[in-house]
């Protein structure tokens, strides 16, 4: 129980709380209603409780995070077409088939598809 003690003021803090609250609802909605509204449902109920019933500053800060979150995501998507959540599992998106490949996979082992780096490769020589 000693370990438990340790995580206690984090139990306190309103934003822990504020996501542990989003993350029960998310979880909810994902069950009982659709996976691509989930996340919306969650995160609005979330705020609307919060600027209810509790203060309006951590619902700011919590949107604060969320927001440099998909920044996180969208940027390098935009700019370099690199999906960070893939990347950081070690795979790659197929543009053929859209299935999840190993980033070093030259042909998807799905749909037979030649990645683009080997496609220049064999234009160049
Ligand atoms: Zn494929």
């Amino acid at each position: 129980m000693e370990e438990l003690k340790i995580l206690e003021p984090l139990f306190r803090d309103a934003l822990f709380q504020f996501f542990l609250y989003m993350a029960l609802i998310q979880v909810l909605s994902q069950v009982f209603l659709d996976r691509r509204i989930a996340f919306w449902v969650s995160s609005l109920s979330t705020t609307i409780l919060w600027l209810r019933s509790f203060d309006p500053v951590t619902p700011l800060k919590a949107w604060g995070i969320i927001l440099l979150v998909f920044a996180l995501y969208l940027v390098p998507e935009f700019f370099f077409q690199l999906n960070l959540f893939l990347y950081l599992k070690g795979k790659k998106r197929c543009p053929q088939c859209y299935c999840e490949a190993h980033w070093r996979a030259k042909v998807c082992p799905f749909c037979g598809y030649l990645f683009k780096d080997v496609e220049k490769r064999s234009r160049e020589v």
